[in-house]
C-alpha cells in the first residue's frame, strides 16, 4: 500500500464519494466498496477520522470488509419480504410493489389485473395426507404458477392456499383471458387422497385497474369476491370482478347483521310439514322448516338467508335454536295429546353442515334434549349426502352417537348428490328422502321412473326406510307406493304451516 494513494484503492463509482467525505473532512462512519488485486468488489465499512500529530493533519480510515453483514442482511430482508415455504412474495412485501406499480400504471394510464386464487380441494389433501404433502403442493402450485407468467408480473402468497397475482403490461381484458386459461391448464395438481385421485385446481377472482378500484385494497377486495363467485359456480375456473358482485356482498353484510338481530329479536319461527304413510295415509311425523318473520320483508322462506348464515358461525346459533325449537315443540305435543295413533308426532329437523361437522355436535345434541325435557325418539335429524361424504372421518361416529340417543337419521335429498348407495350403508342411518326434483318429474318422465324406482327398491332391499319429498299429485303417490316407498311429503298431504296451523290440522283429521 505504501506509496499509493488511499482512493486508487477505491471503486471507481465510489471514488465521488470518498472525495467528497476526505475534502470535508468529515468524521463519519459510512458504507462504499474497494477493489481487490483481484479486480473483485469488495463491499466496506470505512469508519474515518482526523488526527493533528506534530501539527501534521492526518486521516485515519478503519476498514471493515462487509461482505458477511450484506449476505445476511439480504437474507434477512428476503425472509422478511417473501414466503418461507414457496419463496413468493408475501403480503406486505406483495402490497409495497402492487402500490408502486399502480401508481407508475396511473401515470402512463395502463391496465393492470389484480387475480386472486384460492385452491379447490385443498383442504381435503392437507387433512388426509399431511402438511408435507400439502406443502409440496404449494411448492409445485407456486412454480407453476411463476413459469406461465412473465417476470414483470408479480406472484405472491398470503398463507394458507391463497396466492395472488398482478399482471402488468396489458392492452386489453382479452390479454387478462389468455392468462388465465394458461393458469388454468397448467396449475392442476393431482393428488391421491383417501385412496381417490383428487386434483387440486385453482378458483380464480380478477379485478381490473383502474375500472375495478384505484386502491390496492379495494382491487384486493373485488378479487376476492369474485373469487368465491367462481367457486360457486363450480371451481376450476375464473370469474371476473362485477360491481353486482359488490352489491350482493354489501346486501350479504347487512342480511348477516339483520340475522344476528332476528336471534335475539325472536324473528324466527318452525312451520310444519307433514309427513303420511304411503299405503294407509297415516299421520306419521313432521318436517319443521325454517321461516323468518322479517320485520321490513315479511316471511321469508330459508333459501333466502340460510347461506349467508352458512358462510358466518351464525348458522351454529340459528341451527341450535331449530333443534331446540323442535325439542319444545314435541315435548308440547306429546303433553297436549297430539298424536299420529301409535306414539308421540316425530319433528325431523334439517342441519347445517356447519352444525354436523362441529367436534362434540352430538354432545350438544344431547344436551339440547335433556334441557327441553326431550326425548331422542321424537326427533329425526336430516342431512345432506354431501354432509355425509365431506365428513367421511367423524360422520360414522357421531351419527352411531345420535342413534344412540334414540333418534332417526336420515339422508336429505337423495339423489342430488354423487353418493352412491352402496357407501350409504356403510354408514349407521335410517332413512332416504328422495328429492323432490326427480319426484316432480313423476309420473310421465320415463326416466326419472327409472332412477326414482332403482333408488326406492335398493333403500328398501337394505333396510332403509324411504320417504318421497314434494309429493303433490295422486298419480305420483299411487306411483311411488307401487314401488315400495314407505312415507310421502309434499303439497298434496299438507304444504308447511305455523304450528297452530298444523296442530289443528292434525285434530281435523
Ligand atoms: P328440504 O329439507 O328438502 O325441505 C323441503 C322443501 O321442499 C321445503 O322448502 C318445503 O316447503 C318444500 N316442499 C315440500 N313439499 C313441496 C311440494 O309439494 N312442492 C313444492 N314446490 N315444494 C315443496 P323450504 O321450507 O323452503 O326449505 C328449503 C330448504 O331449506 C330445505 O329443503 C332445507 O334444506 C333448508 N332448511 C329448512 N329449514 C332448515 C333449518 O332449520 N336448518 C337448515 N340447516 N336448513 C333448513
Ligand atoms: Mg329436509
Ligand atoms: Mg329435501
Amino acid at each position: 500500500m505504501v506509496g499509493r494513494h488511499v482512493l486508487s484503492f477505491i471503486a471507481d463509482d465510489e471514488r465521488p464519494k470518498v472525495k467528497e467525505v476526505m475534502r470535508q473532512g468529515r468524521e463519519v462512519r459510512y458504507e462504499t466498496a474497494v477493489v481487490h488485486k483481484d479486480g473483485t468488489r469488495i463491499p466496506v465499512e470505512f469508519i474515518v477520522r482526523t488526527l493533528e500529530r506534530d501539527g501534521e493533519k492526518l486521516r485515519m480510515t478503519i476498514v471493515r470488509d462487509i461482505r458477511d453483514r450484506l449476505a445476511n442482511e439480504a437474507r434477512i430482508q428476503h425472509l422478511a419480504h417473501h414466503d418461507g415455504l414457496t419463496g413468493l412474495l408475501n403480503r406486505g412485501a406483495f402490497m409495497d410493489r402492487m402500490a408502486l406499480l399502480m401508481k407508475h400504471a396511473e401515470r402512463k394510464g395502463e391496465m393492470l389485473a389484480l387475480l386472486f386464487i384460492d385452491l379447490d380441494n385443498f383442504k381435503r389433501v392437507n387433512d388426509s395426507l399431511g402438511h408435507l404433502e400439502g406443502d409440496q403442493v404449494l411448492t409445485t402450485v407456486s412454480e407453476r404458477l411463476v413459469g406461465a407468467l412473465r417476470g414483470s408480473d408479480l406472484v405472491g402468497r398470503f398463507g394458507g392456499d391463497e396466492f395472488v397475482v398482478l399482471l402488468t403490461d396489458l392492452a386489453s381484458r382479452a390479454d387478462i383471458v389468455v392468462v388465465l386459461e394458461a393458469l388454468l391448464s397448467v396449475v392442476e395438481v393431482p393428488v391421491r387422497a383417501d385412496g381417490r385421485a383428487l386434483s387440486v385446481t385453482p378458483s380464480i377472482g380478477v379485478a381490473v385497474f383502474p375500472d375495478d378500484g384505484r386502491q390496492a385494497d379495494e382491487l384486493i377486495q373485488h378479487a376476492d369476491t369474485a373469487m368465491y363467485r367462481a367457486k360457486a359456480r363450480g371451481r376450476a375456473t375464473y370469474q371476473f370482478f362485477e360491481s353486482v358482485l359488490a352489491e350482493t356482498a354489501y346486501a350479504d353484510l347487512v342480511l348477516e347483521a339483520e340475522l344476528a338481530q332476528g336471534l335475539t329479536r325472536n324473528e324466527f319461527e318452525l312451520f310444519f310439514q307433514p309427513q303420511v304413510e304411503a299405503t294407509s295415509g297415516q299421520l306419521s311425523g313432521a318436517e319443521a322448516l325454517l321461516r323468518w318473520r322479517h320485520p321490513q320483508r315479511g316471511l321469508l322462506a330459508p333459501d333466502s338467508f340460510i347461506f349467508v348464515a352458512e358462510r358466518h358461525r351464525l348458522m351454529l346459533a340459528l341451527g341450535e335454536w331449530v333443534m331446540r325449537e323442535a325439542a319444545a315443540t314435541a315435548r308440547r305435543w306429546r303433553e297436549q295429546g297430539l298424536t299420529h295413533g301409535h306414539g308421540p308426532m316425530r319433528i325431523a329437523v334439517n342441519l347445517s353442515r356447519m352444525q354436523f361437522n362441529l367436534d362434540g355436535f352430538a354432545d350438544t345434541v344431547q344436551r339440547v334434549l335433556a334441557d327441553s325435557g326431550a326425548k331422542g325418539q321424537w326427533l329425526e335429524l336430516e342431512l345432506t349426502e354431501r354432509m355425509l361424504i365431506e365428513d367421511v372421518e367423524h360422520a360414522p361416529a357421531t351419527l352411531a352417537q345420535l342413534r344412540s340417543l334414540g333418534l332417526t337419521v336420515s339422508v336429505d335429498d337423495f339423489g342430488t348428490g354423487y353418493t352412491s348407495l352402496a357407501h350409504l350403508t356403510e354408514l349407521p342411518l335410517d332413512k332416504l328422502k328422495i328429492d323432490q326434483s326427480f319426484v316432480a318429474r313423476l309420473p310421465d318422465d320415463v326416466g326419472a321412473q327409472a332412477i326414482t324406482r332403482a333408488i326406492v327398491q335398493m333403500a328398501v332391499g337394505l333396510g332403509l326406510t324411504v320417504t318421497a319429498e314434494g309429493v303433490r299429485s295422486a298419480a305420483q303417490w299411487q306411483l311411488l307406493a307401487s314401488w315400495g316407498c314407505q312415507q310421502l311429503q309434499g303439497e298434496l298431504v299438507g304444504s308447511p304451516m305455523p304450528a297452530a296451523e298444523f296442530e289443528a290440522w292434525v285434530r281435523a283429521r
